[in-house]
């Protein structure tokens, strides 16, 4: 029997998180007309995961489980497989231009995820197999701005390198991508399944980023995804692989230690990136906000969540589109913008914050 020590322990490296297996699988009848759904079906049968058919990738009304709860935790272990057939897409500012529709859900479960607000009642995680046609009308969105470039934001509504190994429908966005003059693909996320994305011709078309946070904010708010290393690893990959790298810190999160907890963040990507990393290296920083809405959500799903949701310490403000947010007060938001920037500078001199918002 193998002795435990205290040194084997901190030597041996943690297992990796496996990727993404759902515990149910719906499929629309069309989506079998692809070659995309044909693989993805037969490698559901394989794994021998449960299978149903549905009408719609819109309309899944028959989900297990006997409580709201439940259900909502089923809905994140299942994925449907369909056609997208709204092919305008939606806006995407200030990251990008359009969001390019390539999945919708996530199986993570970070407490303060806009999608549990977005996606209302259908939390499962959506796959679209006309990946084709998706690339079309991008190419329309690119011929009308031309000789403007348009960006691309391929992770609005999901994380879609936890679902890459299942779909591979990045690799075909980044391939398409390389040869646009005029176009751009952009994607966060927070696993670190990019071993297939590193032989990719991307021409440098692609900026790849990783959200990152304190210790604290991944320990506490962030189950369900890959540790910190993990995507730390990945993003060196990344970067070695000739991708332009980015990180998106968020939310920044004002918790006890915050300066501690933000300043160790960006002393440990100094320290573990590699020289290639600094080229065209971004941050992208994001404070905490909510809705009223979010509030109640985040408070029934995760009941026993230490986000601090408290109208009384946050600042209100107006939304364009219905109902606002509370973000921090200015004071906050001023500490937290300029010593993230400060750390970021003295790390990485030549780095750009593309906003702080
Ligand atoms: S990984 Fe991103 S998309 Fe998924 S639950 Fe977390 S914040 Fe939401």
């Amino acid at each position: 029997m193998e002795t435990i020590t205290s040194h084997s322990l901190v030597k041996r490296k943690l297992p990796s998180r496996p990727s993404f297996v759902p515990e149910l699988v719906y499929f629309e009848p069309g989506a079998l007309d692809y070659e995309k759904g044909q693989r993805i079906y037969k490698w559901v049968q394989e794994q021998g995961i449960p299978l149903r058919m549905t009408t719609s990738h819109n309309r899944i009304t028959n989900l297990p489980g006997d409580s709201e709860l439940e259900q909502y935790k089923i809905a994140k272990r299942t994925l449907v497989v369909g056609v997208r057939k709204t092919l305008k897409f939606d806006t995407s500012k200030p990251s990008a231009e359009y969001a390019i529709p390539i999945a919708t859900g996530c199986m993570g479960h970070c407490h303060y995820c806009y999608l549990q607000t977005t996606l209302g009642a259908k939390p499962y995680i959506r796959v679209y197999v006309n990946t084709k046609e998706i690339m079309e009308a991008a190419q329309g969105y690119i011929d009308e701005r031309k000789p403007e470039i348009t960006r691309f934001e391929a992770a609005c509504t999901s994380d879609p390198v936890g679902l890459e190994p299942i779909t591979g429908s990045l690799a075909e966005l980044i391939t398409f991508m390389a040869d646009q003059e005029y176009g751009r693909l952009r994607f966060v996320t927070k696993f670190h399944h990019v071993d297939s994305l590193l032989g990719l011709q991307h021409n440098g078309h692609t900026r790849i980023r990783f959200s990152v946070n304190s210790k604290y904010v991944i320990k506490h708010f962030e189950p369900g995804t890959s540790r910190f290393e993990e995507r730390i690893e990945a993003a060196a990959k990344v970067a070695r692989a000739g991708y332009p790298l980015g990180f998106i810190i968020a939310p920044i999160i004002w918790h006890d230690d915050w300066e501690q907890g933000y300043g160790e963040l960006i002393e440990s990507l100094a320290k573990t990136l590699p020289p290639e990393a600094s080229q065209q290296l971004t941050f992208e920083l994001i404070q905490h906000r909510f809705t009223k809405t979010a509030k109640n959500i985040i408070e029934r799903r995760y009941p026993r969540t230490k986000l601090e949701m408290d109208i009384e310490k946050r600042k209100y403000k107006w939304g364009r589109w219905g109902q606002g947010k509370y973000v921090y007060p200015d004071e906050k938001a001023d500490a937290l913008r300029l010593f993230l920037s400060e750390r970021i500078f003295e790390h990485f001199p030549s780095a750009t914050i593309d906003y702080f918002t």
